[in-house]
């Protein structure tokens, strides 16, 4: 399976365009070694033809106009896009399903939970359903094992499988106290297993640390993409961007007690790399302490157009 990096930033990307931390303001300035980053995208392909998209950023046109293989081939009039595997209904997450609407059908994978924030509650996702047929559904579980496939026919062994991980974490601040009442909280932050040919890909985006099904996986797969938002709990309140801590919106720091850092399994012999980076984070920073610290740990940095082969 090839896997791609399209976006590699939180929400926002860096730099964010309202914002004036050390790094935002050094990488404007040009006054520091780092890479500008688009908001969290990855592809991945089973055959190198068609592909299918972990999260819908809301950067997702520019990176799919910088993404060849995303665009339709000279014979046919329709992108190489199976589907599109939501991992919670966050505003980062989604938005970039607005800009597939142009009457295009595709799977969008999401949990009921999610698909009920979406459909009941933002009617905007309505224009997905203009597109003749319209853009198909598919109901995931918290925890459980789908078997996809990348053509219509789907009566064949299936292609690759997706297994879901119950990541905790909360619905977004959007959704209503009425619409929160009526679905599953567990079906608020999964994480995505994407297995073939025996190999083993772990996206987890978002840990809110009240679950630890993600040490397991991470135990066994061959390559983790996973949260590496915030370094410290406290950086939104010292960089002035929030009066939260990291763990208060839904992310483990990567340092300090209990930080992802500490509690990552050792057993892990595949890639670890962290994802979903915040601009506030000082690990951007190529010559920072911190930087080199994750990197003398063991893990590798996401950035855009990074590409691996499982
Ligand atoms: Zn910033």
């Amino acid at each position: 399976m090839r896997v791609r990096v399209l976006g590699s930033a939180a929400g926002g990307g860096f730099p964010q365009w309202n914002c004036q931390c050390p790094n935002c303001g050094a990488l404007r300035r040009g006054k520091i070694k780092a890479r500008p980053r688009t908001q969290t995208q990855v592809i991945f392909s089973p055959d190198s033809k068609v592909w299918f998209l972990l999260c819908a950023s809301p950067d997702l046109r520019q990176q799919v106009l910088a993404a060849p293989e995303l665009a339709p081939p000279a014979d046919r009039p329709s992108p190489p896009i199976g589907g599109v595997f939501l991992p919670n209904a966050e505003v980062d997450s989604v938005m970039g399903l607005l800009h597939l609407r142009e009457f295009q059908t595709f799977f969008v994978f999401a949990t009921r939970g999610v698909q009920c924030v979406l459909q009941r509650e933002n009617r905007i996702f309505g224009v997905l359903e203009r597109a003749n047929p319209p853009v198909k559904w598919q109901t995931l579980s918290a925890k459980g094992r789908l078997g996809c496939h990348m053509s219509e026919d789907s009566s064949g062994p299936a292609d690759f499988i997706c297994a879901t991980v119950p990541l905790g974490g909360c619905y977004p601040d959007y959704v209503s106290e009425e619409m929160l009442r009526a679905v599953p909280p567990e079906e608020a932050s999964i994480g995505f297993v994407i297995e073939q040919s025996e190999k083993r890909l772990f996206f987890a985006p978002s840990l809110s640390g009240s679950s630890a099904m993600w040490k397991s996986e991470v135990e066994s797969a061959d390559a983790t993409l996973i949260d590496g938002t915030f370094w410290s709990d406290d950086e939104l309140m010292r960089t002035g961007r929030s009066s939260k801590s990291a763990r208060e919106i839904g992310h483990v720091p990567l340092s300090g007690p209990g930080g992802l850092l500490e509690q990552f399994p050792t057993k892990g012999k595949g890639r670890k790399i962290l994802i979903h980076l915040n601009n506030t984070n000082p690990i951007l920073d190529e010559d920072s302490a911190e930087h080199r610290m994750v990197l003398d740990a063991g893990f590798e940095i996401a950035y855009d157009g990074m590409e691996f082969e499982l």
